[in-house]
Order: C-alpha cells, then sequence, then structure tokens
C-alpha cells in the first residue's frame, strides 16, 4: 500500500532546457514515490514540459505545475522570450541573472498561497531569492546543481588552493586535491576561475550564487555513485554538505511517449518528426550512425560547424547532425548552401534545424556516437544510452566534462578542442578550433576496428549497465532519493516536535 502522502516538495528550476528538463525529470520521479511536487516556472517554460507532466497527472501522480510571469519588465528582457536558449542576444545575460533576482516577490506571493505548505525547496542553484523564500517559510533548501561531484569538486579544490591564479591561460597544471591526476589549461576553465574581462557583472552574479549555496541543507546531483564514487565522497567529506546522487534523470522517461515529449517544440509537427528519425534510424545496422548536436544553445561559429560538418561527410558514415541555434544562424545557413554539403549527403546525413527529440533518438540502436558538447546532460544521456562520446566542449564546465568522459570513465575520446569560449565571446577568439580531419579521426577512433576503440565501446556499454542499475529499485540512486525523502521527514518531525514542546502546557501541575 502507498504510504501516506505526507511531503511537499516545491521545485524551482532555472529557466534553461539544461536546468529545467533533468528538474522536471526529478520531479517525476519524486512524485512517483508519493511525495507532492509543486514545480514552479513561467508560461512558456511550463509548455515545453507540460505535456509528460500532464499525462502524469492523469495517471494520479501527486506532481502540478505552478506558473509564475517572467519579469520581463524591469529586466530588460524582450516580452517573449523566458529561457537562456532564447534570448535574442548573449549580451542579455545580466539581465536574465536580474530578472532572477525579480522572481522574489511573485515566488513569495506564490508560497503565501500554496497548499499544503511545502516542506522542501529544491532550487536551482541561480535562483537566488529562494534563499529567502526558504528562510522566510522556514522551510529547508536544497540547491540542485545541474553539474556533477567531479564538477563541484574540481571547484572547491580551485577556490581552496588557488593554483590557477599563478598560471598563464595555457600553461598546463594539476588541480590538487583530486583522486585521480587531472590536467587543465586556464582557458578550458568556467568563468569563475577564469573571467571573462569584459562581463564583470556576470563575475559579481557568480559570488553572490556562491555565498548563498551556504545555508543550503545539501546539494542534489544528477549523477550516480558508480560513475563517480571516489567524487562523490571526497566532495561530500570537504564540503561537509548532505549530497544526494539520484541520476541519471533522464531515464526516468521510459517509454517512447515519455522521451519524444520531454521537451515539446512548438514550430513543427512534433509526432511526424519523430516518426521519420525513428524510421530512418530503423533502416540502419545497429551502432552505425553518429549522432551530433552540441546542445540547447550551440554558440558554435558558423566557419567551425561548417568544419565539423565537413568531418562528418569525411566519415563516409550515416550521420543525423543537430544544427539549432540562435548563434549567426543565416550565414550558417548561407555557408552550407555554397558548398552544397546537404545535397552531397543526402540519404545518409539527415540535418535538424529545430529541436532534436534527443533522448529518443539516443535510445535508438542504430546510434553507434555521440559527437557532444559535453552539457552534463547530453554527457550522461549518451553515457546512459551506452554508446562512445567524442567530446566537443565549448564553455562554462564543458571541459571538465571533457575530462569525465575521456580520463576518469574512459567512453570517449577528445576532438581536441583548446580553449572554453565564453557565452557571447564567440568572435574573440579562432573562429575554427577544429578541422574537418580532426572530426573524422576522432570518429575513426571510437566506432572503427582498432582494439582501443573496440574497449572504449565495450566500456561504455557497462557503463549504461550501470546507470540503469543505479535508478532501478534498489540501486544507488534509487537509494539515495529515499535518503533524501527521509531526510525531509526527519526534517519535518524535528519540526514538529519542537512546535509541541514550545505549546503551552496544561493540566496537573
Ligand atoms: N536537448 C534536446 N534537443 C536538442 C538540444 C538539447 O533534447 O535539440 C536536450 C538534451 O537532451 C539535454 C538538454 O537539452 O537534456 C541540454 O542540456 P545540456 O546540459 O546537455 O547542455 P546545455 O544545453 O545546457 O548546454
Amino acid at each position: 500500500m502507498a504510504p501516506k502522502l505526507e511531503l511537499h516538495f516545491v521545485l524551482i528550476p532555472l529557466m534553461a532546457p539544461g536546468h529545467l528538463l533533468p528538474m522536471v525529470d526529478m520531479a517525476r520521479l519524486l512524485a512517483r514515490r508519493h511525495v507532492k511536487v509543486t514545480i514552479v516556472t513561467t508560461p512558456l517554460n511550463a509548455a515545453r514540459v507540460r505535456a509528460n507532466i500532464d499525462r502524469d497527472i492523469q495517471l494520479g501522480s501527486p506532481i502540478q505545475l505552478q506558473l509564475i510571469r517572467f519579469p520581463n519588465a524591469g529586466s530588460g528582457i524582450p516580452e517573449g522570450h523566458e529561457s537562456v536558449d532564447t534570448l535574442p542576444s548573449m549580451d542579455l545575460q545580466e539581465n536574465f541573472f536580474k530578472a532572477l533576482c525579480l522572481l522574489q516577490n511573485p515566488l513569495e506571493e506564490l508560497f503565501e498561497k500554496l497548499n499544503p505548505t511545502p516542506d522542501c525547496i529544491i532550487s536551482d542553484r541561480h535562483i537566488l531569492p529562494a534563499a529567502d523564500i526558504a528562510r522566510k517559510f522556514q522551510v529547508p533548501r536544497i540547491i540542485f546543481d545541474g553539474a556533477n561531484c567531479f564538477f563541484l569538486l574540481c571547484n572547491h579544490c580551485l577556490h581552496d588552493s588557488k593554483v590557477h591564479e599563478n598560471v598563464s591561460d595555457s600553461e598546463p597544471f594539476i588541480i590538487p586535491g583530486l583522486p585521480d591526476r587531472v590536467e587543465f589549461k586556464k582557458y578550458q576553465l568556467p568563468g569563475a576561475f577564469n573571467p571573462n574581462a569584459t562581463n564583470q557583472g556576470l563575475n559579481v552574479a557568480r559570488e553572490m550564487v556562491r555565498e548563498s549555496e551556504g545555508e543550503a541543507l545539501g546539494v542534489v546531483v544528477n549523477t550516480f555513485q558508480e560513475l563517480e564514487a571516489e567524487y562523490v565522497e571526497k566532495y561530500k567529506k570537504v564540503s561537509g554538505k548532505k549530497v544526494w546522487c539520484i541520476g541519471p534523470v533522464s531515464l526516468s522517461n521510459e517509454n517512447k511517449l515519455d522521451k519524444a515529449q520531454r521537451c515539446k517544440r512548438n514550430d513543427s509537427n512534433d509526432e511526424e518528426e519523430d516518426l521519420y528519425y525513428m524510421k530512418w534510424l530503423d533502416s540502419w545496422p545497429a551502432r552505425s550512425v553518429i549522432y551530433v548536436c552540441l546542445g540547447s544553445l550551440n554558440r558554435v561559429t558558423p566557419e567551425q560547424l561548417m568544419e565539423l560538418g565537413l568531418g562528418l561527410e569525411a566519415t563516409k558514415r550515416p550521420f543525423i547532425w543537430v544544427i539549432r541555434g540562435a548563434y549567426k544562424r543565416e550565414e550558417t545557413e548561407k555557408l552550407l548552401l555554397e558548398d552544397g554539403l546537404e545535397e552531397r549527403v543526402k540519404g545518409r546525413g539527415v540535418l535538424i534545424r529545430g529541436w532534436a527529440p534527443q533522448v529518443l533518438i539516443l535510445s535508438h540502436t542504430a546510434i553507434g556516437a555521440f559527437i557532444t558538447h559535453c552539457g552534463w546532460n547530453s554527457t550522461l544521456e549518451g553515457i546512459s544510452s551506452g554508446v562512445p562520446l567524442i567530446t566537443f566542449p565549448l564553455f562554462a564546465e564543458q571541459f571538465y566534462n571533457e575530462k569525465v568522459i575521456v580520463q576518469v570513465v574512459q567512453t570517449g575520446v577528445t576532438v581536441g578542442r583548446e580553449r572554453v569560449v565564453h557565452l557571447g565571446e564567440e568572435e574573440k577568439f579562432d573562429a575554427i578550433q577544429v578541422n574537418g580531419e580532426k572530426v573524422k579521426e576522432a570518429v575513426e577512433k571510437v566506432m572503427g576496428e582498432d582494439e582501443e576503440g573496440k574497449k572504449i565501446r565495450e566500456r561504455a556499454r557497462q557503463y549504461a549497465e550501470k546507470a540503469k542499475k543505479a535508478v532501478e529499485k534498489g540501486g544507488s540512486s534509487y537509494l539515495d532519493m529515499s535518503l533524501l525523502i527521509e531526510d525531509i521527514t526527519q526534517h519535518v518531525k524535528g519540526l514538529k516536535m519542537k512546535e509541541e514542546e514550545a505549546e503551552p502546557q496544561y493540566g496537573p501541575n
């Protein structure tokens, strides 16, 4: 029999697909464990994820969406834009952070009305007002960090040692305190350690986010023990925080419909498109097709994108190439047309210009390798599907994730990109960091007949099995989610006992 519904968790995702989608997956998982879950987001973000949630509700799941207005007025973000991936320009990043700060009042008003009163907030680390709300309503706050424990530990060790402050941009150095000997160059680090000189406001915002983390009860991480056990343990130890590893959360999308509707595109006929991709994939042998997607933003110069395409052509293998993204789209299309690449690869290469049903595509047995920008969600989705990864990191913590793939779990190879290109700085560095030849070489390494390629493929297959086991009943991530629920249950019980003790006692002296 299902336990009595006692707990109410409120989840507040950052408005960006790489943060929203895993948090919705997490919400659905919590609701399956009989926790009442309210996801708070804005109308345009809700529209993307509503399909799966509505289906869950129809099946009796205790999950709901609560909408708040996105504060376009006052933040300088034009109306109709409510997510990082739809911003008309990356120059608006600071405005976006301002908009997040302006969520304070709408969130407070919502919390006044929520029934039953929330027992726990899980908020993206960038949603600063959540800290004040948690304090005001006396609810424990847990941070969701879109990344992994390798990232959290690297950041901790860098803040602690400041080793990056004594090296030049391109000088290799080792981050002290990690379980493995991992070499980085300063210009591969995320903005917090490799700041963007022209955008000081973002550095201030980063510091504010970091400071707000101190009060949180702990952090919930989309990873699994078997993937990075030593990093999980070490991070727990050095941070002194509670850490719950509950991933890969994308595996919560078990059937085709869940996978296809994880994020709704409203610019096309989703079902018809999905059917076309699936049928096309059906026509290829197992593990023969390369899937290429550089995330929800795809901030790559047209010249670099073109080289990537030429590399794919040179492999002579079938491929699906997602070229979505707002960055210089017209120029990219012009280059593609002038070159004639799309025409030359017709039948063997499919280009997706809009949103791709990534989790659905990756679940098809025809996929044999994934060229990824190493966003953590894509990385985990790739690992969960058991295919080798070819790493093409672009910005943020993506060079960290490349190390996880290539060095820690060794289920992929690098394409050889050298440096981070911060969002909005695409023009500042070499337009082309990697030529087509390197792309072709990397593909051959993981899909070819070399012994090393075979070993990589076998490891990838094994990690996918471990990922699946982790989220199954009794697996490490399943148990960590039980622990999270139990920890909040104990917290609520503790609060109730305190309240009872504080009440005046009547009766005989
Ligand atoms: N995604 C997708 N289709 C696309 C682009 C992205 O489904 O065309 C999903 C992908 O499956 C992942 C998320 O969007 O869950 C992107 O997150 P990630 O951390 O990989 O990268 P980001 O977009 O944040 O850079």
